[in-house]
């Protein structure tokens, strides 16, 4: 399969992906409940099923791949996908698999670390607004302005680093951060930067297996960090943070997928498949010439024909 496979011959791929993606989204928040997702649920496949996921999975990557270079040539559009997820759940892998295929000129990857003071002089959008994806990019958050009502819910004393007003904090401001982080994803919408929200959704018991293979295998040692045991502890505290930020901001245009997050495979072609289908949804296509453009084209090529005959 090609990239440059005619969107009749992306069909469907496109429609397994909408039935893929489409179990786990989530537009409207106020009846949304974590314990409706299971970490462990594998969708239309059994649990012995990877080798077939994984053909899926590559076949989404193609699709996507073909779509990115309709979206870059246009130059209108631009993607955001958000990654929010508990130690351990995946989120560098799906990101790495999904975007094998795509043209790195066209992607950008930022992962937001516990901010800087400079970024805490400032509002708590202002360090992730500086890296919205330009049209025709996709651009992707390795976490995001959503630690700020996720970690800072849990942890109280961080939101008293911020340097707010005192005035300004009470215990109003997790619902004013929701309502402005609705606000925000409205005005990318409307400016056309498509708005994707993955929570990959993982079991405390997977979450322990992996830190225990973290801490046993050499090679993967310095992923682990004493904290990551800390913060488990506080597994119920994030596990109610999670949900009321994913009621509170599931929209229309800036959807949630809260994704199952025990079976790797599982979840980067749940995540593929999401991607695939906010490409399909928008009117992608390569630009058409206008007439002066075509005419330039004619001439150049005229050009060049006669530089083959006095070749000769
Ligand atoms: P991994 O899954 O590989 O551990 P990671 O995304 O957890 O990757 P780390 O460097 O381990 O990366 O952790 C980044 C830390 O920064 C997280 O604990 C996250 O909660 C924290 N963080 C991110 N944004 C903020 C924020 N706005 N305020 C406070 N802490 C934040
Ligand atoms: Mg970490």
């Amino acid at each position: 399969m090609g990239k440059n496979r005619s969107r009749r011959e992306l069909e469907p791929f496109i429609d397994r992906a909408r039935a893929l993606a489409r179990p786990w989204r989530v537009a409207e928040g106020s009846r949304f409940n974590l314990s409706q997702v299971d970490p462990q649920d594998t969708g239309p496949f059994g649990s012995d099923d990877k080798k077939e996921a994984q053909i899926a999975l590559a076949q989404g990557v193609e699709t996507l791949a073909g779509m990115q270079d309709r979206l870059w040539a246009q130059d209108r559009w631009a993607l955001l996908l958000i990654f929010q997820a508990m130690d351990a759940a995946g989120k560098d892998g799906a990101i790495k698999h999904v975007m094998s295929g795509v043209n790195p000129q066209g992607c950008q990857v930022t992962s937001f670390k516990t901010p800087s003071a400079e970024e805490l002089d400032h509002d708590f959008l202002w360090r992730c607004q500086r890296c919205l994806p330009e049209r025709g990019r996709i651009g992707i958050f390795n976490r995001s302005y959503y630690e700020e009502v996720l970690v800072v819910r849990v942890h109280p004393e961080m939101l008293a680093r911020q340097r707010l007003p005192q005035a300004l904090i009470g215990p109003e401001i997790w619902q004013q951060r929701f309502e402005d982080i609705r606000g925000f994803e409205r005005c990318l919408a409307r400016n056309g930067i498509v708005v994707r929200k993955f929570f990959l959704h993982l079991s405390p018991e997977e979450q322990r297996r992996r830190f225990l293979e973290r801490i046993d295998d050499p090679a993967k040692q310095w992923k682990f960090s004493p904290s990551d045991v800390a913060e488990r502890q506080l597994w119920t505290e994030y596990q109610r943070a999670y949900e009321d930020t994913i009621r509170n901001t599931a929209t229309e245009q800036a959807p949630w997928h809260v994704i199952p997050a025990d079976h790797k495979w599982f979840t980067r072609l749940v995540v593929a498949s999401v991607v695939v289908e906010a490409l399909a949804d928008l009117d992608l296509h390569y630009p058409t010439p206008d007439e002066a453009t075509r005419a330039g084209l004619a001439e150049a090529r005229a050009l060049l024909m006669r530089e083959d005959d006095s070749d000769k």
